[in-house]
Parts: structure tokens; sequence; C-alpha cells
């Protein structure tokens, strides 16, 4: 019996890929597109374990596969170097059709949100634009991806306060180099020296999600403008082979 056999037998209620979810995923998902056959496998078994454990509910709009899959790989992106990793501080993801304010009015002209990790009654949830998540994909070369962003503020807030401060960095002692880093990079978005977007510049926990954001869309161009925060965010999510060895520019620690 293969593998995946296996599985499908020992899982039979449970969601698990299949080749059109592999083909979608190969058109739209540039980092999984990049990693290697057996790495693929294990980004594959994430994204099932993620939707089989996490609710996602459309409001005023409906969720079709696509929309599950682009979800579950922005959880995994972020995630997928490390071990054994579960969002335990998530259970639902709300999508709406497009963007909303802070009382959730969707299409507001007030505000324009486009994610958001909640707090309070919210917490355990995550909102989701429909059209952000989608272009997050769509368009490979912007920078931009709202639910990767999302997902890195949960990982951020896994020890209990979303501050720019992940795991890594604590564990690796380099929480005081990293704070002082954060913060000349930011000076540098402020007087417009830099090609990190403005967002980023909001406080710590936004730089992080920004820069990272920047870092799984665009690691060659990153680790070319940005050696060090490109360096720091290697080792805070442990890039996977297939992307550390994408570029020929040298590895800098
Ligand atoms: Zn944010």
């Amino acid at each position: 019996m293969s593998f995946w056999n296996f599985f499908r037998r020992k899982k039979q209620n449970l969601f698990s890929i299949n080749q059109e979810d592999k083909n979608l995923m190969l058109t739209k998902i540039n980092f999984y597109k990049k990693l290697n056959s057996k790495e693929r496998l294990s980004f594959e078994l994430q994204v099932s374990n993620f939707l089989n454990t996490t609710k996602i509910t459309g409001i005023k709009t409906t969720v079709d596969q696509t929309d599950r899959i682009l979800i579950a790989s922005s959880a995994v992106i972020p995630i997928f170097a490390f071990d054994n990793w579960e969002y335990r501080n998530l259970t639902e993801v709300l999508l709406y059709p497009e963007h909303f304010d802070e009382n959730f009015n969707i299409g507001s002209k007030s505000k324009f949100i486009l994610g958001m990790v909640g707090n309070g009654a919210m917490e355990g949830t995550m909102i989701l634009s429909k059209k952000a998540l989608h272009h997050g994909f769509d368009n490979k070369t912007d920078k931009l991806n709202t639910a990767v962003h999302e997902f890195i503020h949960l990982i951020d807030k896994a020890d209990g306060r979303i501050d720019g401060l992940i795991g890594g960095v604590k564990e690796n002692l380099l929480v005081l180099p990293w704070l002082d880093f954060m913060q000349g990079k930011i000076r540098d978005i402020q007087k417009n020296k830099s090609d990190i977007r403005t967002y980023g510049a909001t406080n710590n926990a936004e730089f992080l999600a920004v820069a990272g954001e920047y870092f799984f869309e665009r690691p060659k161009l990153l680790k070319k403008k940005h050696p060090e925060l490109y360096g720091y965010l290697s080792e805070f999510f442990n890039l996977p082979p297939a992307l550390k060895h994408s570029s020929n520019i040298k590895n800098v620690d």
C-alpha cells in the first residue's frame, strides 16, 4: 500500500490533497513550486492538516476549493520549516468578500482593512478579504500577501503578545540586536529610504509581518537589497533548502 493510500484509508473522513489541488498549488503558490518532491509532500500534508483542524466560513461570500487551498498555503508557508507547528490560537478563518472597517462593515469607505487577527470576543478567529487573499498569490512580484502577513502575526502571537519577536529570536538571544535592527529599518522607511512598504513602519509587529511578506514573495530581491534582514528572517523562519539555494548571492549571517 502506498503511503498516500495508507494516509487516505487512515483518515477516510478527512480532507486530503488530490491532483487537482496539487496543480492549483503549482500554478498559484510559488513557494510550493520551488520545493523538491519530498518537501512538496510535507507541504501537502501540512495543508491537509490545517484544513482538517480549521473551520473556514464565508461571510456574504462563498468559499470554494481554491480559497481553501490559498488560505491553508498561507498558513503553512511561514511555519513550513518548523517542527510540528500547530496554530493553537486559531480555530476559524472568516472570509469576507473584500475590505472592511474596525466595526466589521464590509466595503466600508472609511477604513480599508484587508486582514485581521481577532482579539477578545474574536479570539481564535482570523478575518481575511477574499480579494486580498487572491491578489496575494495572483501578483507574485509586489511583495504583498495579506494572508501570509496575518499568519505571521499569529506566529508572533503564540507567546501571548504580537510584538515583532517570534520564538526563534528569543531562543537565540537575538532580542536586543533584532529590536535595534528593526528600529533602524523603520527609520529608513520613515525617511523614504526603503523599498519596504510604509505600513511596516507602524510598529515592530507590523515591521515583522510586512518584511515577512517581502521575504516569502521576493526572497532573492530581499537578499540583494536587505542582506542583514534576510539573514534574520532566514533564522526566524528556518528557510527551507529549496529557497535557500535559489540565489547565488552569498549567505549573510
Ligand atoms: Zn498587520
